[in-house]
């Protein structure tokens, strides 16, 4: 089997996170994941990848505090060698609501965890690939979502913001590092069904894309794998739906 390196996946003890470890695995590549609590989760997408002959690690890391980024990368370039690629898909969402009933507590988390978690782990992917800091370039992909182009009125407008900034982040930071060998990429991932949801929702309005049905976990993580692989070697500072036509 192809070698490829090493991948860094936040968030991937379960949902998109956790079938991008594994599909990244299957494409040659040794995984660390991080993760936040659930470490039987995490265990478990370890023992997947190192059944397909990988080698794997998972680390405790909370996306929003910057030692604990650092340490991931840390960890995972100890025990797994020179990072080549990095999934950035840690992320939540808070209860349905209309803007005009969020408190700042709940504006905060949602911005803490998915947008400036976003922005530390492309710092310390950055700090580590880059050709200018002995690191050997290749590929950071950030996990943003539909809503941040639709809006998610009535659910989660704050969610929906806090992921077009990481949209905006790919652009900008595609054309900061891209002469120093990182090709940054975005994917809007629609609905997929994973435990992101609140109890009912993918019900309620599962088969609203036009596609007439929710995606799943491994539908976006066959685009990942393609974005970290070399058949995307001309594509950077570009975001890709996969969301059904929604
Ligand atoms: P999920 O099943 O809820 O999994 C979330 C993952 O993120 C878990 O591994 C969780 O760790 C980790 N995590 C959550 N908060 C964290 C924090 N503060 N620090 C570190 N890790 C944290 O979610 P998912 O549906 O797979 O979503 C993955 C990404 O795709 C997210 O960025 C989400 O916004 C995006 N997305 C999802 C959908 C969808 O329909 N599912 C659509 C568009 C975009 P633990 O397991 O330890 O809790």
């Amino acid at each position: 089997m192809t070698d490829r390196g090493t991948a860094v996946v936040t968030g991937g003890s379960r949902g998109i996170g956790a079938a991008a470890a594994i599909a990244l695995a299957a494409d040659g590549w040794d995984v660390g994941v991080s993760y936040r609590t659930r470490s039987e989760d995490a265990e478990q997408v370890v023992a997947a990848r190192e059944r397909l002959g990988r080698r794997a690690v998972a680390v405790q890391a909370e996306v929003s505090e910057p030692a604990e980024v650092e340490g991931l990368f840390d960890t995972v370039s100890a025990e797994l060698g020179l990072i080549g690629a990095v999934v950035n898909n840690s992320g939540v969402v808070s209860p349905a609501g209309r803007v005009a009933d969020y408190d700042v507590e709940r504006l905060e988390r949602v911005f803490r965890i998915n947008t400036i978690g976003a922005f530390l782990v492309a710092g310390s992917a950055v700090r580590r690939m880059s050709t200018e800091r002995g690191g050997r370039g290749r590929v950071i992909i950030n996990v943003s979502s539909r809503g941040a182009v639709l809006g998610s009125a009535g659910e989660y407008v704050d969610y929906a913001s806090s992921k077009a900034a990481v949209d905006t982040l790919t652009v900008g930071l595609a054309n900061e590092v891209a002469k120093e060998g990182i090709r940054v990429l975005g994917i809007r991932p629609g609905l997929i069904e994973t435990e992101i949801h609140e109890p009912g929702r993918l019900d309620r309005i599962g088969t609203t894309p036009p596609l007439g049905r929710p995606g799943t976990a491994d539908e976006v993580a066959a685009l990942i794998a393609f974005l970290a692989s070399d058949g995307a070697s001309y594509m950077t500072g570009s975001m890709v739906d996969v969301a059904g036509g929604r």
